[in-house]
């Protein structure tokens, strides 16, 4: 049997950080792709790693074109012969890079994004672990024709639900609701699920160039529209709501919302962490009905983060009709 060819590209993050002080701490990014994959013991005889380093950043100085770059240089080193690829990366947007990612990737081969929440030089650092079973997942062919994985702390996450759920322990990353979709046991990768996945969208020549401004505001208790109403029309491609609950807003804020969605599209999302938006069942200002008929779309099972990618993603295509947003969070945001 031939070996597998995987492409690993690093962007940085704490799986590649280092301390200069005696103590250990104000660690940064340094190492490259190859240094990370040379400190993995076994990774050799699983794949035949082909390291490349794309950034050196940490993951909150990471932005949109940036990956979207690093998924123009996937869909290179697949066209080249990789049987897979993994992206490394901080783990602090990680699940916001694998859903982009996730958004575009148009190939079978697995695509697997990974970090780690130790860094190399801390005791039990996870970077290596972490490292190991994303290339094992990513050598994997019942990992084709699943569009982004996330592989962590031995687990394998869909990017559409993974979510980074705690801010230090090495098992940061959670898929509410629905649970990881695979595990990595003795060096052997599984899947609870059938392969398929929801169709990418397609990125059109030039389009990795654009950067659409979609902003997101998260609602709170007396939300009187301050920051909505702040935002100016003109300067946005759309808006994205974290609500309460279902998706819910004060009356006010509903007000706001109904006066920006007549201008840009408007998405509401939950922001519990858990659990769709509602279609139906409230009828109160504010609630689901009431933001749908002002004109809002609801995102459904997305949360925040990953609605307002949708939107942006979507974006790109230049302005946007409300139909075919209210489409696309039909078909992407449902189950
Ligand atoms: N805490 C982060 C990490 O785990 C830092 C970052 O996201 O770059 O990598």
């Amino acid at each position: 049997m031939t070996r597998p060819t995987i492409a690993v590209g690093a962007l940085g993050g704490t799986i590649a950080s280092t301390s200069s002080v005696a103590d250990g701490s104000e660690i940064v990014p340094t190492l490259t792709a190859e240094r990370l994959a040379a400190a993995v013991p076994g990774l050799a005889s699983v794949a035949d790693v082909r390291a490349e380093t794309l950034a050196q950043l940490p993951s909150p100085s990471l932005d949109e074109p940036t990956i979207l770059r690093t998924l123009l240089w996937a869909r290179e080193v697949v066209d080249a012969g990789a049987t897979g690829v993994v992206i490394t990366q901080g783990t602090d947007t990680l699940e916001e890079s694998a859903y982009l990612l996730d958004l575009f990737w148009d190939r079978p081969e697995p695509l697997v994004v990974t970090g780690a929440m130790r860094s190399p030089q801390a005791a039990g650092a996870d970077g290596p672990a972490n490292l190991l079973t994303a290339v094992r997942c990513a050598a994997e062919r019942q990992s084709r024709e699943r569009g982004a994985l996330v592989a962590f702390d031995d687990e394998i996450h869909q990017a559409r639900w993974v979510a980074k759920t705690d801010s230090m322990a090495t098992g940061a990353f959670r898929s509410p609701v629905f649970g990881p979709i695979g595990r990595c046991v003795e060096a052997e990768v599984g899947y609870g699920v059938p392969a398929g996945r929801v169709p990418p969208l397609r990125l059109s020549s030039g389009q990795e160039t654009g950067d659409p401004r979609v902003p997101l505001v998260t609602t709170y208790l007396g939300d009187d529209g301050y920051l909505l109403d702040a935002i100016r029309a003109d300067e946005v491609d759309g808006v994205v709501v974290a609500g309460f609950g279902a998706g819910h807003v004060s009356p006010t804020m509903a007000q706001a919302i109904g006066r920006l969605a007549r201008q840009v599209p408007v998405v509401f999302a939950s922001r519990t962490g858990s659990g769709p938006t509602g279609r139906a069942m409230y009828g109160y200002p504010g609630s689901e009905i009431d933001l749908i008929e002002r004109g809002a779309v609801g995102a459904g099972w997305l949360p925040p983060v990953k609605a307002r990618l949708l939107l942006w993603a979507l974006a790109l295509r230049g302005p946007l009709a409300r139909a075919d947003v209210a489409a696309e969070f039909e078909a992407r945001g449902r189950l």
